[in-house]
């Protein structure tokens, strides 16, 4: 018999690893607020669920792809009762980039009770999300990543897993910090060549043969920001959500982070509007960005 995983939060990236799930041979439930989410992962193959307790009913792996630790923190409260009367291990692995100690609250909690959580944010976007190719960094405990294997596979080309509960969220912040910063800092190489007289594009040729590469300059500039494409499938606030974390991180640790606290201004006020639009790149285009 196929095994049983559940999937709540059918976004960008929850949808597509619901679907890869469902291609892998699980038999897949799915939970979204959104109907039209909802009936997205009915077309591919999920079972969708009309509430979240019917997710979570005789089903050994729960998938979360949540926005926020909140929305985590409530989903997991609210199935509390349920899981506390559950005949067998749950394990959930929570692909939601997260906060640290949140993730290691709800572990304890969970863990006391009998049942196993992972934090696994992943990196990847959308596209990672619907191949299976993922990177996941996840924190937890052995025996737990032991018995999510199969889930863990079938969601990623990378897994690494970086230490106990809170640990894979603390990696997936101190990445996407770097990958904000990366946005500003290319961008800002690319306007001094652009001041200087070289073309971006002949900049960022180069940037991509030599030392200067990043993932950013590599793909994320060539595909979208170099375009004036913003449909990254990463949204604004998410993105500001990410950077504000690494710098709450950063406060309670003590670690002083001079050039990040900048980018996280940068991230904060660029001049955008809707949290819910898509990551806008083009904002740290060369030529649209002489305003700062
Ligand atoms: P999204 O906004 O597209 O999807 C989130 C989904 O969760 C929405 O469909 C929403 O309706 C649903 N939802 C919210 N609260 C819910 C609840 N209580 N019960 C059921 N469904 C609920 O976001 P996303 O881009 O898919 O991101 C999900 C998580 O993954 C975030 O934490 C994000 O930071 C992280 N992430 C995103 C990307 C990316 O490129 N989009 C990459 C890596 C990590």
């Amino acid at each position: 018999k196929d095994t049983a995983i559940g999937v709540v939060g059918l976004g960008a990236m929850g949808l597509g690893m619901a679907t890869t799930l469902a291609s892998n041979g699980f038999a897949v439930k799915g939970f979204d607020l959104s109907d039209s989410r909802r009936n997205l992962a009915a077309e591919g193959g999920v079972t969708p669920c009309e509430t979240l307790a019917d997710v979570f009913a005789g089903t050994e792996f729960i998938v979360f792809s949540l926005p926020t630790a909140k929305d985590v923190a409530a989903v997991v409260e609210a199935n509390l009762e349920a899981l506390k009367g559950a005949a067998d291990r749950v394990v959930i692995i929570d692909t939601s980039t997260s906060e640290p100690d949140v993730s290691r609250d709800l572990a304890a909690g969970l863990n006391a009770l009998g049942h196993g959580f992972l934090d696994a944010p992943v990196s990847g976007g959308p596209a990672g999300a619907a191949s299976g190719k993922l990177t996941m960094m996840i924190g937890g405990s052995d025996a737990d990543v032991a018995r999510a294997a199969p889930a863990i596979d079938a969601m990623s080309a990378k897994a690494l897993h970086v230490g106990p509960s809170g640990a894979g969220n603390v990696a997936k912040l101190v990445n996407n910090l770097l990958a904000a910063a990366h946005m500003v800092t290319t961008g800002e190489g690319l306007k001094l060549a652009l001041s200087a007289g070289l073309e971006p594009e002949q900049a960022l040729k180069v940037l991509n043969a030599a030392s200067g590469k990043s993932m950013i300059s590599d793909v994320h500039f060539p595909t979208w920001v170099m375009n004036d494409r913003f449909d990254s499938g990463f949204t604004m606030g998410l993105m500001r959500k990410d950077v504000r974390l690494a710098s709450e991180l950063a406060a309670r640790t003590g670690a002083a982070l001079p050039l990040s606290v900048e980018v996280a201004r940068l991230w904060a006020e660029s001049p955008l509007d809707n949290a819910d639009d898509f990551t806008r790149m083009g904002a740290f285009r060369p030529a649209a960005n002489d305003n700062r």
